[in-house]
């Protein structure tokens, strides 16, 4: 599935970068056009794949080059202010050649959080591809601003998009690292399971090498509906000659390559799936009740089979209660690993949104609190007690 990807504020900009570093390294094709848009100078400097005529700094009469500082407010005035500067650079993607628009930033900062919402309707305006956002929720530990904007920022992008895959800084945050190596790592994380699920989509149907390849036209009906969506995955090193002698043909045919029994790969599928979608997921919650579901099996295609995934599909079925869970291959003939990815698409059981929202609501009502206090004591500062001071003007 080919994407134009829109990175907007700091966290976009490097989850972009990283996409473009994956598909130089996987050459999966998706990232067909990519453009990071940011209030902050500096931010799109230190961007090192992304081309240089993609890079829009907007907000520069207002901020300077400077970002915003975490006021996604005024983050959302500068995007609808210079959204035609935005434009510009994506009328130079051929949108023809693109499925999907996929809009990227962090929710709880200022330029992405407030800006990515205002892109993408625009966008929906615009074009009749789907658009669809990856919104990065902040950690617990960054403070009420963050959670704030976070909250407020993920009620107006789900409204906006198509589909809203969210991914949690917080369930991913490992102790004892720095912030940018955490990053680089969580990043990493996050590319691995978009590029398989999107790279399914751009496998060429009709070759010997593959059961039931996932076409992107799936990909575009589980988020089809709308709403948050959130992706699990699981993976495990095979032994792999390097692609020769796989294939469905070449089993048919019995070359030399030894094809391990057919059991084995049944069960190790549909035990990664279950790992899948069991285990860590990009943004926790309740898998059941959840709406439309894709399974996406990649690797070595003598590692895949139509058993394997047909049962982690009826399993799946089972664990959401959903009738709409899509299942297929994505092979990859030189890949060490079997791995599934799972695509959770309208889930609605989600405790870490009704978490954030509470303590934003919190946040706000100190925020408001503080300033009524900070209007008060200034006042008690700076008048005199008997108000005989006149002052100049
Ligand atoms: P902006 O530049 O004003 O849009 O704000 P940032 O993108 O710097 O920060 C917004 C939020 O994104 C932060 O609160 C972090 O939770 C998160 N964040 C920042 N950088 C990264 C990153 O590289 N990866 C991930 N996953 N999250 C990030």
């Amino acid at each position: 599935m080919k994407l134009a990807m829109i990175g907007f504020g700091q966290a976009g900009g490097k989850i972009l970068d990283k996409f473009i570093e994956y598909d130089k390294r996987h050459g999966s094709g998706i990232v067909r056009a990519a453009v990071a848009v940011n209030t902050a100078k500096a931010d799109l400097m230190g961007l090192e794949h992304v081309p240089k005529e993609n890079r829009v700094l907007i907000g520069q009469s207002r901020v300077k080059g400077h970002g915003v500082g975490a006021d996604n407010e005024l983050g959302a005035e500068i995007a609808e202010e210079d959204i035609d500067e935005v434009q510009g650079a994506i009328d130079s993607i051929p949108v023809h050649e693109v499925d999907a628009f996929l809009v990227i930033s962090g929710l709880g900062g200022g330029t992405g959080s407030g800006g990515s919402p205002v892109i993408a309707k625009h966008l929906k305006r615009i074009y009749t591809e789907p658009v669809y956002g990856l919104g990065v929720l902040p950690g617990s530990d960054e403070g009420g601003i963050y959670t704030l904007n976070a909250a407020r920022s993920f009620q107006t992008f789900v409204r906006e998009v198509d589909n809203l895959l969210v991914f949690d800084n917080d369930a991913w945050r490992k102790s004892g690292e720095s912030v940018q190596g955490g990053y680089d790592e969580i990043n990493e994380e996050i590319v691995t399971r978009f590029g398989i699920l999107f790279g399914a989509g751009e496998v060429e149907q009709g070759g010997d090498v593959a059961e039931s390849v996932v076409d992107s036209s799936e990909i575009i009906n589980t988020l089809a509906g709308g709403g948050v969506s959130t992706i699990g995955y699981a993976s495990e090193t095979v032994d792999n000659d390097g692609g020769s002698g796989s294939g469905l043909l070449s089993r048919f045919k019995g070359d030399d390559d030894p094809v391990e029994d057919s059991a084995s790969t049944t069960n190790r599928i549909t035990s990664l799936v279950r790992k899948a979608a069991l285990g860590r997921l990009t943004l926790p919650c309740e898998i059941e009740g959840t709406e439309r579901a894709l399974l996406v099996t990649a690797g070595p295609p003598k590692y895949l089979n139509r058993k394997g995934i047909e049962r982690g599909r009826k399993w799946l079925e089972e664990q959401t209660g959903s009738m709409e869970v899509r299942g297929g291959d994505y092979p990859v003939p030189d890949s060490q690993q079997v791995a599934s990815v799972v695509l959770l698409s309208g889930v609605n059981n989600v405790p870490r949104i009704k978490e954030l929202q509470e303590v934003a609501i919190e946040a706000q009502d100190n925020i408001d609190d503080i300033r009524e206090e900070s209007e008060d004591n200034l006042e008690d500062l700076v008048e005199d007690d008997e108000d005989e001071l006149e002052p100049l003007f």
